[in-house]
């Protein structure tokens, strides 16, 4: 389990590493074209990475997130973790975006 940065250093060192893994993840994107793409997608989309039951789209704090039918696990989309921290600079959100979009 992620243990969350103490220090700057830490911070820092967790930037690094999330830095590579997000650059490590485009460049097999970057290899996929065409049908298989397409073909992943449709396996995929809706579907929990976890355990691969079916995401429904919830409200939660009063935004759309879409959480497992199953393990219950919540997973956002693109720009939906600046939209939910936005108002909640201080709280456990608003930390976390300062540790990974910063
Ligand atoms: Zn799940």
């Amino acid at each position: 389990m992620p243990v969350k940065p103490s220090t700057p250093e830490d911070t820092f060192f967790a930037q690094q590493e999330l830095e590579r893994r997000r650059s490590l993840a485009r460049a097999k994107e970057d290899q996929l074209r065409g049908e298989e793409r397409r073909l992943l997608k449709e396996r995929h989309w809706m579907r929990c990475p976890k355990c691969g039951m079916e995401l429904l789209e919830i409200d939660f704090l009063g935004h759309k997130v879409d959480q497992c039918s199953a393990c219950r696990g919540l997973w956002l989309d693109a720009g939906e973790v600046e939209s939910l921290t936005r108002a909640e600079e201080g709280s456990f959100l608003g930390n976390l975006k300062k540790v990974f979009w910063s």
